[in-house]
């Protein structure tokens, strides 16, 4: 049995969810903020597993599915520009802009956009069309900025003249803030995202249990951690005393990754931010600071975020939000399937609705 088997070894999964059937006498609704758990919660069984008395909402942490709508039709109005190569992760590919057109329809048209799998092959990209600007869509959380920050400062120190970023990064702990901060958010408690973290520590999320006595905690994405997780929240919510505990210490340091979070205030810094269905929340983006402005695409002549209008029918605003189950949308596998996405919960891996359509067997 390697490391990770153990953290799915069926017998210790029975156990803990006996002592939670047993223990979770009081309903609670947690939400779990990151994708990967969604995920995984799906995949692993659990959703259907869980007492009566649990109930699970799926949240913001899907970077593509947080991605707004302006910022979609920025990359889309690049993407149709002669002199522009864009460089960007998959997952973008098939997120649906105006007009139901996407980065995979405007290759169909002729755009050039070159899929890489790290930031740092977008400059390889820029190497080989001298006479182009290359652009890499910066789109994610704390968890991917560090690597696109060191490849800014790479571009930097190769002299690169033909190579930006767009940058859509974003902040989860603003965007936690938020939620907790709309009087119609129903939700007792959060499981934190572990891969952010790892960058970010436990610190930040401090102000969850000081100011609105939400338990939270880091953990990891094995059925095993997903289970402790919620047997802390039971303890937490039985004790009346509300923390942010960090159960992933195997990743997770409680001052995070210092060496990231150091590229990342050098390359970029905190600004407002759009958010799909959260709206501009404060502080919870990353914008490229003025002494790497060489590198920045809003920077470009002609480039900016226009006020984009949300895609029609589509309710990601209010699955991101953890006020609707994707599955009660009423466009949910009828006119929106993972072959005819109408928004990005259905296009990512990591969003709620492809989960939800992936494993409906589990509902
Ligand atoms: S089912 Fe489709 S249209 Fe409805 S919220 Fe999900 S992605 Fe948006």
């Amino acid at each position: 049995m390697n490391s990770f088997d153990a953290f799915k070894d069926p017998a210790l999964c029975r156990a803990l969810l006996d002592r939670l059937r047993a223990e979770a006498t009081e309903p609670f609704r947690f939400m779990e903020v990151c994708g990967t758990h969604t995920v995984s919660i799906f995949q692993s069984g659990l959703r259907s597993l869980l007492p009566a008395t649990i109930t699970h909402v799926t949240g913001p942490g899907c970077p593509v599915c947080v991605t707004h709508e302006s910022e979609v039709a920025c990359f889309l109005e690049l993407a149709g520009r002669d002199d522009v190569v864009i460089a960007t992760f998959g997952d973008l590919m098939r997120v649906p802009g105006p007009k139901g057109k996407s980065l995979k329809t405007a290759q169909a048209d002729g755009a050039r956009i070159e899929v890489v799998y790290s930031p740092i092959d977008a400059l390889a990209v820029a190497a080989a069309n001298p006479g182009r600007t290359v652009v890499f869509l910066g789109v994610g959380f704390e968890t991917t900025a560090p690597a696109v920050a060191a490849t800014i400062r790479l571009a930097r120190e190769q002299q690169l003249t033909n190579f930006r970023v767009l940058c859509f990064h974003k902040l989860v702990p603003p965007a936690l803030e938020a939620l907790l901060a709309d009087p119609d958010i129903n939700i007792d408690a959060f499981i934190l995202p572990g891969h952010v973290s790892a960058i970010i520590g436990a610190v930040p999320y401090a102000f969850l249990a000081d100011r609105y006595e939400m338990p939270a905690v880091i953990t990891g994405f094995e059925p095993l951690d997903i289970l402790a997780a919620l047997l802390e929240i039971v303890a937490m919510r039985q004790s009346g005393q509300p923390a942010v505990v960090n159960a992933y210490t195997r990743v997770v340091a409680d001052d995070g990754n210092p060496v990231a979070r150091a590229v990342m205030d050098e390359v970029f810094m905190p600004v407002d931010a759009l958010w799909r269905g959260l709206g501009l929340l404060p502080g919870s983006g990353l914008a490229i600071r003025p002494e790497f402005a060489a590198f920045d695409a809003l920077g470009l002549p002609g480039v900016a975020l226009r006020e984009t209008p949300p895609l029609a029918g589509c309710r990601c605003g209010d699955v991101l939000k953890g006020k609707m189950a994707p599955n009660e949308c009423p466009l949910f596998d009828k006119a929106c399937t993972p072959a005819t996405p109408v928004g990005p919960c259905m296009v990512s891996t990591e969003g709620g609705c492809a989960a939800f359509h992936k494993y409906k067997l589990d509902l």
